[in-house]
């Protein structure tokens, strides 16, 4: 394994990185790469911005106030540490491996993307910005970003498409609650991409004032770093509950992946340890399409990375279709096309049908309602579960809760 990973990393790397390869995958990324994969694929206009967070991040990171701060915010404000939960019953109906759960449904705003929102909020703080900007597409990081500009005191404004403004209006109604100002993008298809668009035109006109929130490990560089580093959170925790409950490693961990910012979190930490499987779920869709990058894609450029993306044969990117609009994003974080290039990683899809099936399972049996998200990673938990046998120890992150997704499930029918 560890001879194949250094071959396949040789490849297409540079000369500079073939003469020295990292030792271990935790070690990516170098000078803003993830092996091949990752970089700042962006008009020049954005170049001093990026140039500006990269050097102003590389110091904070280091700065014993600012992750004093960071800890504060995760644990007095968030409620962290999330707990990780045996589902014994679970676990009993599944009928093979102990399945754990790491409960970021119980966060605050109900799912992991309160982590990064309020790390780079406070980045933006220490930056001395006074004002966040993002893109949303159903709402869930324009909601975060908006919370941690209300409790942070920074003036938040949110791009959003039109189309999705009317599909996600309780949504929109939240963060205009939270004092964000939501603004409707009316080009293109008026959805999430047209809405990242105006995002960064924002920004590269705004950039003293203004940090640019991304949602997920994607992005140019220095961002699927950063988000990274605000997420291991969760797998560092699962790494002290897990060792404290069991006394050992699990033999595998699993994750939903939409950008991939829960999965990396949880993965991160675990990534050196061999013994340990990562297993990432993406959204197959239904006969209308799906959203599994790594699995239907191939390799492009995407908001500034080299990455696993869903395109046609002219390289136009394709049409997603996901039951839960938090998967439903046609690339992945390099970070990810990394481990699966390496195959540190496993990657699979679920259908729509089956994360229904899911969900339903984990109400009744263990009286938790988990967003649609998760509920992937958890059919392939449980089938991962049944092959591992009753010796075998799997931990699922749960990314987030259900509420959100009650009309979805009610509309679609007992799975
Ligand atoms: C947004 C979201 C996801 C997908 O985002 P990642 O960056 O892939 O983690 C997954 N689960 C929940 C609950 C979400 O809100």
């Amino acid at each position: 394994m560890a001879e194949r990973r250094k071959r396949k990393l040789h490849a297409p790397a540079s000369e500079r990185e073939r003469e020295e390869p990292p030792e271990k995958l935790s070690a990516w990324p170098r000078e803003g790469r993830f092996g091949p994969f990752g970089g700042r694929y962006v008009p020049e206009i954005l170049m001093p911005a990026l140039k500006e967070l990269e050097a102003a991040y590389e110091e904070l990171r280091e700065n014993p106030k600012f992750r004093r701060e960071v800890r504060e915010y995760f644990s007095d404000y968030g409620g962290r540490p999330t707990p990780l939960y045996c589902a014994r019953r679970l676990t009993a109906w599944a009928g093979g491996a102990r399945i754990y759960l790491k409960r970021e449904d119980l966060l605050h705003t109900g799912a992991h993307k309160f982590n990064n929102a309020i790390g780079q909020a406070l980045l933006a703080k220490h930056m001395g910005k006074r004002r966040l900007i993002a893109e949303t597409g159903a709402g869930q990081h324009g909601v975060a970003t908006a919370m941690a500009g209300a409790v942070l005191g920074l003036a938040t404004e949110i791009y959003m498409g039109a189309l999705d403004m009317e599909r996600q209006r309780m949504n929109v109604y939240r963060m205009e609650l939270l004092g964000a100002q939501v603004h409707p993008v009316e080009t293109g298809t008026a959805t999430l991409k047209d809405a990242i668009n105006e995002a960064l035109r924002d920004w590269a006109t705004n950039v003293r004032s203004t940090h640019y929130v991304i949602g997920s490990v994607v992005g140019p560089h220095p961002y699927p770093r950063i988000v990274r580093d605000f997420q291991r959170v969760i797998g560092d925790e699962i790494k002290g509950q897990i060792l404290r409950k069991e006394r050992r490693l699990p033999d595998l961990v699993v994750a939903c992946v939409g950008g991939g910012s829960n999965a990396i979190g949880t993965f991160y930490p675990f990534v050196d340890d061999e013994d340990v499987r990562l297993l990432g779920v993406e959204a197959g869709g239904s006969s209308q399409g799906n959203a599994a990058s790594i699995v239907h894609g191939r390799v492009g450029v995407l908001h500034g990375a080299k990455t696993y993306l869903l395109q046609d044969e002219w390289g136009q990117v394709r049409e997603t279709h996901s039951i839960s609009a938090g998967l439903d994003y046609p690339a992945v974080g390099p970070e990810h096309a990394l481990y699966h290039h390496v195959q540190r990683a496993e990657y699979t899809a679920v259908t729509d049908e089956q994360a229904v099936e899911a969900f339903h399972r984990l109400c009744e049996l263990e009286g938790i309602v988990p967003a649609l998200e998760p509920a992937h990673a958890l059919y392939a938990a449980i089938e991962r579960a049944r092959e591992l046998g009753k010796n075998g120890l799997v931990v699922v992150t749960l990314s987030g809760r259900g509420d959100k997704d009650l009309e979805v499930v009610l509309r679609h029918g007992k799975g």
